[in-house]
């Protein structure tokens, strides 16, 4: 490179905006466009997408499965895994703060005629006895057809549910006969963060849903896991719900690139989230860096959405999710030097 093209690239690095406002911001790079353009492609309704079949068997293998379900979107997949699950007219165990309820737009009600049933969840983690207290048999009441843990928890910060709690969660669902679905968007963080296989964390739960889209990088997609019987009605579900993708192999083609290699990178983007909650707490914010156990950071900002605007105006984007609440999001497009430089803008 000459010296104008190296600085014409320095220039363009700089004057983007370093976005912490979500994993979900990262724009495939060129080596994940090719792998889409090259995709061998089918119709998927048909099952006949040789990407999307690799890419569900991969997904289902990898966390302990018979089958995988690809759809556009984590709130599908949640919400699909509820459809099958339940029936109308229960309840749907989930923990405080829950995605499934909290940011999936009220649809287990809408679609599957379910209601959740809130249990306490200190930092994201539901304590199994709590569990077992929400649910209801009584003849007056409504019976609870499902429990839903989420791990990593969003909006505890990122946090990790430890192997311990699941399984005795499983416990609970086991004796009361009532399944146990994993919201995993980021459960792939938690296997990261725990130093474990992933299905170590995910062969407890009966269906998992993860997000290809977020800390993994792909542009779009979910992945829904369960025995073959449970994937062969969530198919129902999904084309219901507008699911049925056809040629979605350019997708799922992505996703591949997305499960096999974002994994390796999450590690530092822990790393960062721990720098920067440092870097927070050292400018006079408040920031309990117990939860910060993943890539999340969520600080305690007086008059959050004009400092996030401010902030956004000096070329740093967060996103302000309360009167004093900032988070902050760490992935893979995300370098040491550009948090380096986020860091100067936060602090100063
Ligand atoms: C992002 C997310 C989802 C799915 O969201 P989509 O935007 O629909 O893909 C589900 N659960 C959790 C915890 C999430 O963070």
């Amino acid at each position: 490179m000459t010296q104008l093209d190296t600085e014409a690239s320095r220039t363009r690095l700089s004057s983007q905006a370093i976005d912490l406002r979500s994993d979900t911001v990262t724009v495939p790079d060129e080596r994940m466009r090719s792998a889409m353009a090259q995709a061998v492609v089918g119709d998927d309704v048909y099952g006949e997408d040789a990407t999307v079949n690799q890419l569900q068997a991969e997904a289902a293998e990898l966390m302990g499965f018979e089958a995988g379900l690809f759809m556009p979107s984590g709130t599908m997949t949640n919400q699909v895994a509820i459809a099958v699950h339940t029936q109308r007219g229960q309840e749907v165990i989930v923990p405080e703060g829950a995605h499934v309820y909290e940011w999936e737009l009220g649809m287990m009600a809408t679609f599957s005629g379910v209601v959740p049933r809130f249990v306490p969840a200190p930092a994201g983690v539901p304590a199994p006895e709590s569990v077992r207290a929400g649910v209801r048999r009584s003849i007056h009441q409504s019976p609870t057809g499902l429990i839903v843990l989420e791990n990593t928890h969003n909006k505890a910060g990122g946090t990790v549910v430890p192997l311990e709690v699941i399984h005795g969660v499983r416990e609970v669902a086991n004796s009361e006969g009532i399944p146990l679905h994993l919201d995993g968007a980021r459960v792939m963080n938690a296997a990261v963060a725990l130093g474990v296989p992933l299905a170590e964390i995910t062969r407890p739960f009966d269906s998992v849903s993860l997000c290809l889209s977020k800390g993994l990088g792909a542009p779009v997609g979910s992945v829904l896991v369960g025995s073959r019987e449970f994937i062969g009605r969530a198919h129902r579900y999904r084309k219901m719900m507008g699911g049925g993708m056809r040629q979605a192999g350019m997708l799922a083609a992505a996703g591949l690139l997305a499960l096999r290699e974002g994994p390796a990178r999450l590690t530092h983007d822990h790393r960062r989230a721990r720098e920067l909650a440092q870097a927070l707490v050292n400018a006079g914010f408040s920031v309990d860096l117990s939860s910060v156990q993943t890539n999340m950071v969520y600080a305690t900002v007086p008059g959050a959405q004009a400092r996030v605007d401010a902030w956004s105006a000096q070329g740093v984007k967060a996103n302000a999710l309360g009167p004093d609440t900032v988070r902050f999001v760490l992935h893979h497009q995300i370098t040491d030097e550009m948090l380096t430089r986020a860091i100067a803008v936060l602090g100063a």
